[in-house]
Formats: C-alpha cells, structure tokens, sequence
C-alpha cells in the first residue's frame, strides 16, 4: 500500500472494537475485518440476493455479491489515488449490503411496512445488526466485532430516533459529523457500481434498449465515442465498451474533484474529517449527468412493468410470510422462535431479511402449499 494521507483511517487511530482483542499479526485491523466479512454466512448469501432482477430471471445479472465486489473494486482504485485506507474502503463495501433483505428495494419497502408498529427496518441498520450481533461464529462475542470505523461506514443513513439507541456509531447523526473519507467514499462507489451495472443488466433484459439510452446525454457522449472509434462494434461489446467508459469518466470526476475539496480544506487527521463538511464529491456537471441517468434508471427500468411484478410478488411473499410467523411464531426454526419470546416482531424480520430470494419463496410455498411439508 502507497504511504497513506494523514487524514486517512488507520488501525492505529481506530477507535476499536467493541470487545477489545489483540492487536492481529500479519495483517491491519481492517483487513481483518474483511476477512472476517468476506467469511461469514451473511456473505454467501449476497450471491442469491437481487436488487433489480431476481435469481431466476438470467444467470448473468447483477447479484448482491457481485455488486459488492464492484463497488470494492471501485473503491479501492479512488482511495488508493487519494492516498486513503483502501482495506478499510474494501471493508465497508463488501458489508455495505448485508442487512438486505430478499427481492432488493421491494422486500426492503415490505419488511418497513411490516414493522411499522414495531419500530420499522431499515437495511443499512440491519446490516450493522448482521455484524454486531447475528453472524454466530465466534467463543467470545456475538457478531463479528468489527472496528468502529467499519461499523460507521456501513451505517450510511439512520433515523434520529434509532441513532439515540446505537452509541458511539449513531452519535454522528446527532452530531451532524461525516464519517472517514473512506466511508464517504464507498458510499459513492456504491452509486457509480449500481447506476452504470443496471444500465448494462437493464440492455441485456431487453426491458431497455441502447436507443432508449441515447436520449441519456452521459450515455449518449460515451456511446457516440466507441462508434467513432470502432465503427463495426455490434451488441455486448458495444455496450461494455460504452458501459466502461461511463464509470471511467465517473470515477476520474469523483477522484479529481475529491481531490481538490480535500486539499482546499486541508484536514489534519481524520477527527477533523468528521468534523468537516462532505469532501467526496463529483462535480456540479457530472453529479447532473449522474442525475440524469439514475432518474432515466428510475423510470424506464425499476418501474418497467414487468418489474414492477416481480417487485409486487416479492413484496406478497414477504408480507405473507411476516403475518404467518406473527399470527404463529411455532412456525419459526428454533433459534428465531426462542428469540421470538422476546420480541417476535424483530425475531421475524431478522429471519426473512437473511433469506435469500429463492429461500423466501421456498418457504412461502412450504408455508402456504396444502400439499408441501
Ligand atoms: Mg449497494
């Protein structure tokens, strides 16, 4: 790793773990957390997880294992140009998902609606529940015990309301403070992974086509080039070769302009970084482009009719399945009914936000079908 900047996260500044360990040989403090990520069971999960398309429509979209491993590879590149903690970026994007629940946004916006009297769901929360508290692996501690600054950069967003009941890690939305520039950063890497590999599963879907796209002005720019350059260029190439274009240009835009905020604002160290406004950042032109295209995402593609079918069984799925575990907690495996006498509301949507899309519908049908056991 290149020598990194002063205001970089570093093991040694961390504020730690929440269950204090010895210090680990052969390795940082954060590369150990992803290595204790990238070992869990929430992990393997990611691979039959969807946000868009669900598993069984095509084998070669987009899942929430690859998205993940894109927007780490992202990361990683713009932090190691900007001289911050790349194991630490790798960390919080590939824990960034965890907490989702089955059928991406729709299972999420289900799951809130069930909870809505029981103090709601909200991924990003449950993704720090995934490794504070439900991966069971370890003697010595529920969770995974991850550093703070790991922990911080996973919970991108939350409520007032739930940060007053999460200490030290909800703190900075009291506070209005950042988190590392690392977290910053992967938070953008998230959007530029997701923005330009839905406009590449959305082509190959057929749901959207490339002159749908070319009314899109940073798809159009980037589309326009690789004809010029490459006259012959048909279908999937074409594509790809406009599709890594786009996110070039992105990350080039995110890296320059962080650069400049950070070095006109000059933190000394990463508590002054906290303190600082947001120094990640496209510029004013390419967030509009960026703009443009997430909302031609959001009307095309995520309200495509035959999304939104999917998305509406998704949602039936998690819906019936909450009201049968409430109205019947016995119907639970042992571990979520034991933890159901306590609070079945939370028990219930940890147990359906771990499923996996195809899990879910199994037990729906298992649940639901007379002539299934
Ligand atoms: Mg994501």
């Amino acid at each position: 790793m290149t020598e990194l900047a002063p205001y970089a996260a570093t093991s040694r500044a961390s504020r730690g773990r929440r269950i204090a360990e010895p210090a680990p040989e052969g390795r940082s403090e954060f590369q150990r957390d992803r290595d204790r990520i990238v070992h869990s069971t929430a992990f393997r999960r990611l691979e039959y997880k969807t946000q868009v398309f669900v598993n069984h429509e095509g084998d070669l979209f987009r899942t929430r294992l690859t998205h993940s491993i894109e927007v780490a590879q992202i990361a990683r590149s713009i932090a190691r140009n900007l001289a911050l903690n790349e194991d630490l970026v790798e960390s919080v994007a590939l824990a960034h998902d965890l907490g989702h629940t089955p059928f991406g946004h729709s299972g999420q916006d289900a799951l809130n609606e069930c909870m809505h009297e029981h103090g709601g769901f909200e991924h990003n929360l449950q993704s720090l529940r995934v490794v504070d508290l439900l991966e069971q692996r370890y003697g010595a501690f529920d969770g995974l015990n991850l550093c703070f600054e790991t922990r911080e950069g996973i919970l991108k967003h939350c409520s007032r309301t739930n940060a007053r009941k999460l200490g030290d890690v909800g703190e900075r939305f009291l506070l209005n403070h950042r988190p590392s520039l690392e977290a910053q950063l992967a938070n953008f890497a998230d959007e530029i992974a997701y923005n330009n590999h839905d406009v590449d599963d959305g082509l190959r879907s057929g749901l959207i086509t490339l002159d749908d796209l070319s009314a899109v002005p940073v798809f159009a720019v980037h589309l326009e080039q690789v004809r010029r350059e490459f006259p012959e260029l048909l279908d999937r190439r074409l594509i790809h070769e406009t599709v890594r274009r786009m996110i070039n240009r992105f990350v080039t835009d995110l890296t320059n302009e962080s650069r400049c905020l950070i070095s006109d604002y000059a933190p000394t160290d990463i508590e002054a970084v906290r303190r600082a406004p947001p120094l990640i950042s496209f510029s004013a032109e390419v967030k509009r482009l960026q703009q443009e295209l997430q909302s031609f995402l959001r009307g095309r593609l995520y309200r495509h009719y035959r999304v939104q079918r999917m998305a509406n069984k998704a949602k039936r799925v998690v819906r019936e399945l909450f009201s049968a575990f409430m109205e019947e907690t016995q119907l639970l495996p042992p571990d979520y009914r034991d933890r159901a006498k306590f609070d079945a509301p939370r028990a219930i949507a940890d147990y359906i936000a771990g499923m996996t899309d195809r899990y879910a519908i199994k037990e729906h049908r298992r649940i639901f079908a007379i002539d299934m056991f």
